[in-house]
């Protein structure tokens, strides 16, 4: 009873599981909201479950970690310590609490379960200090390490783990998973291409039309941004920025929303209309589309994408947004902010 659908990971978890040959550390990769946790809470369930079909997600063992009542399965990382909200890595007191609560055995299932979610945000300490867990594997005892990119980790983590990729599904693929639970067939669209592949994401926004709702909202507020002066290019820009620090991954959407955007626009500048993300803005978007070149719009994907790197590198925050707002192109018959900057302070 895998809650996870259209992954080869899970196969291959499944019959390590059947045949007994389960690796002692996993690392699984892949876009946020694409099924990772999901999968390694199921792993977890399976690894304690007391059915013979595995995991069966009904036993006490398996609602116990569904509701994260277990004892000895435990999920560590930025956003499940409240107390760490102004941290920006893991810290190597986190992995060392893990390292003590390993060396006992399981209290109430099978085996002791550690998820570390966000593995890219482990402090090099941290690293360190978990490696050497990892390098003397103790029985009763599974590591899943999950990220969204595994190069930002030290080669010698993840070399000690079993790799295992979760890559985004086809937008027909989601499309398909949302019709079979009954979501309707316009919403079904907007919501597979929105998703990138990642149906966890689509499964949420429609059970809660509050996140669609924000979308709109933030969709709206970019566009403003495009047509504003300088002054309050900045000042959204300073918003952001001193949001980044408190949730990197709201920030990080700002961005693809950005990307999607012009990525439409590009797509309607050449024609292809039909397979545009953002289906409910196929009027504004063609509008748009009019006032650029194509050439513009590339360039301008390109800028998005530099920013959204450079952040991931810890580049100053406020700067790299800045920069992106300074390349906004301008339509044709305009001139844009930093041709204006430069003329106004000679
Ligand atoms: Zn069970």
């Amino acid at each position: 009873m895998w809650q996870v659908i259209g992954q080869t990971a899970v196969s291959y978890l499944q019959h390590g599981l059947e045949a007994g040959t389960l690796a002692h550390a996993y690392l699984l990769v892949g876009p946020p909201h694409v099924g990772k946790m999901t999968l390694a809470l199921n792993l977890a369930q399976a690894l304690n479950c007391q059915a013979a079909e595995r995991p069966c997600l009904e036993c006490t063992s398996c609602q116990r970690i569904a509701s994260a009542n277990h004892a000895d399965v435990q999920v560590i990382g930025l956003t499940q310590n409240e107390d760490l909200a102004e941290a920006k890595l893991i810290g190597i007191d986190q992995i060392k609490q893990i390292q003590h609560s390993a060396s006992f055995p399981p209290f109430e299932g099978n085996r002791k379960v550690f998820i570390i979610d966000g593995a890219e945000l482990l402090s090099t300490e941290a690293a360190n200090c978990l490696l050497k867990t990892l390098e003397e594997p103790t029985d009763k005892v599974t590591f899943i390490l999950l990220t969204v990119n595994d190069r930002l980790l030290p080669a010698t983590v993840v070399s000690r783990c079993q790799r295992l990729e979760l890559p985004p599904m086809s937008t027909s693929e989601v499309a398909a998973a949302l019709a079979d639970r009954g979501i309707e067939p316009e919403r079904t669209r907007l919501l597979a291409g929105l998703s990138h592949g990642c149906l966890g994401w689509a499964i949420s926004v429609a059970a809660d039309d509050s996140l669609l709702q924000q979308r709109d909202d933030e969709l709206n507020r970019l566009l403003d941004v495009i047509t504003a002066d300088c002054e309050k290019r900045f000042a959204y820009v300073a918003q952001l920025a001193a949001h980044f620090n408190q949730n990197r991954g709201a920030v990080y959407g700002v961005l693809d929303l950005w990307l999607d955007y012009w990525r439409d626009l590009m797509l309607v500048k050449t024609g292809c209309t039909d397979i545009i993300t953002n289906v409910d803005r196929i009027e504004g978007l063609v509008e748009m589309a009019k006032g650029y070149r194509l050439a513009q719009i590339k360039a301008f994907i390109e800028s998005i994408r530099a920013a959204a790197e450079q952040l991931r590198q810890n580049a100053n925050p406020r700067l790299a947004l800045e920069v992106l707002m300074l390349d906004i192109p301008k339509k044709e018959g305009e001139e844009n902010l930093a041709t204006r900057l430069l003329v106004k302070h000679g």
